[in-house]
């Protein structure tokens, strides 16, 4: 029997987009296999995502408050619209609820994830409710794109290869709170701005939710291309700075929840003009190089920096 630990999350997710791919509808302008499907209805195209935390997978008890884990749900969702160029407008939530859980504690994760949704454009106008052994929150978010949609496919050799904020950082916290030390799982940041502003001048786009590397290699198959990463320019969380150990696991630890924009040199000046207002720092992290999809990371002196693994899966 093959399991799903033989092919893994990403495999069979790939398989599957193939055998969808073979049947597909004039409604459907983008399906499975990026950030966000994009779909035909109406005028507009809308973005569809759906994503899960679930305790004891995502998050433990006591790693987060009710609130942070609403805010949390939502903005991890917010974080694959954004990849594309997206604004979230509505949104699911299924919930699993053990029946112990405190109304208060549910209500709380709720005004969390209703609060932050609405601070970004975005309504909750329905979902589920049913039993669980352990907490689990799915969202399903709709949104729309005010310009371009940008999806993985289109990175060219020669083009620069950008990420927002920092590295590393959520990873490390993970890290710490899994050793039971003090702590909480920072706020997943918005990029739901930088996102539509980047959408003007990238050639393709993805957000690190799985790790850079991992990522980037999801961007450059879909692309048919592959990366080169300058491990010294890496934007590192504060706590991460120093030792190579730093700077590779900042590059696979995941959760960071930063885009990942490909910007040819054309729109160098474009790029420039819309900097200031992404609300985030944007590094230049390395470019896009001709061969075979892979993600290669150097360090300063040029040489190759060989990593166990690129980021994570969940069947793996
Ligand atoms: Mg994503």
């Amino acid at each position: 029997v093959r399991r799903l630990r033989d092919v893994g999350e990403h495999g069979w997710i790939a398989r599957l987009a193939r055998r969808l791919a073979a049947a597909p509808s004039r409604r459907v302008v983008l399906g499975v296999g990026d950030d966000a499907a994009v779909v035909r209805s109406g005028r507009r195209p809308l973005l569809l995502t759906t994503d899960t935390l679930r305790e004891g997978v995502h998050f433990r008890s006591g790693w987060t408050t009710p609130a942070a884990l609403g805010r949390r749900a939502f903005r991890v969702n917010a974080s694959d619209l954004a990849a594309m160029g997206g604004v979230p407008r509505f949104a699911l939530l299924a919930l699993e609820v053990p029946p112990n859980m405190a109304v208060a504690a549910l209500d709380r994760l709720v005004d969390g994830f209703v609060a932050d949704a609405g601070a970004n454009g975005a309504a909750l106008v329905g979902g589920n409710l049913a039993a669980g052994r352990r907490l689990s929150v799915t969202v399903l978010l709709v949104g729309e794109a005010p310009g371009r949609v940008v999806t993985r496919a289109g990175a060219r050799v020669g083009d620069g290869l950008y990420v927002t904020g920092t590295l590393g950082g959520a990873g490390l916290a993970v890290r710490r709170l899994a050793a039971r030390r003090s702590g909480r799982l920072p706020d997943p940041p918005l990029r739901i701005r930088a996102g539509t502003l980047l959408a003007r001048v990238a050639r393709a786009m993805i957000d690190v939710s799985d790790g850079l590397v991992q990522d980037v290699g999801h961007l450059c198959r879909a692309s048919g291309v592959a990366a080169e990463i300058d491990a010294s320019a890496l934007p590192l969380a504060a706590g991460l700075r120093g030792p190579r150990t730093g700077v590779t696991f900042a590059a696979t630890a995941g959760e960071d929840y930063e885009l990942v924009a490909v910007v040819p040199a054309s729109s160098a000046r474009a790029l420039a003009r819309l900097r200031r207002r992404l609300g985030c720092r944007l590094t230049r992290i390395g470019g896009v190089v001709a061969g075979p999809p892979t993600v290669r990371l150097r360090d300063a002196a040029g040489r190759i920096v060989t990593l166990e693994r690129a980021g994570h899966d969940h069947f793996r």
